[in-house]
């Protein structure tokens, strides 16, 4: 199975064509929205790529006043819920805790491209 290692360039250009990737752990069902190198539940090192939704909840939402160097603010940052896995995007527009979002394309920030909901 290592040869299907989700990698964060196809996740990334997956963002870009719209669609969420994740990784799907076989040996205790954990999803997780983006790359990682083994399950982050119970460590299993066989997880498989699988499509996740592209509509979800805000879980979380704060707001960046001052933005790291580089970037520019303010802006939203939230932790959208998908089903089993949860994703860390950049939120457009006025969504709070609780509302339905969706995929809605991908913010470029230099080297980490990061999935935007709106
Ligand atoms: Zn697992």
């Amino acid at each position: 199975m290592s040869d299907d290692r989700l990698t964060h360039a196809e996740w990334t250009a997956a963002i870009e064509d719209g669609d969420l990737l994740g990784q799907r752990c076989p040996d205790c069902g954990h999803e997780t929205a983006a790359p990682k190198a083994a399950c982050a539940r119970c460590g299993s090192r066989e997880v498989e790529t699988v499509s996740l939704p592209t509509e979800g909840v805000v879980h979380t939402a704060t707001t960046i006043a001052v933005a790291p160097e580089g970037f520019e603010g303010p802006y939203r940052v939230a932790v959208i819920d998908l089903g089993e896995a949860r994703v860390l995007a950049r939120l457009d527009g006025d969504a709070g805790i609780g509302d339905a979002v969706e995929l809605a394309g991908a913010v470029d920030d230099r080297d980490e491209p990061a999935p935007l909901f709106s």
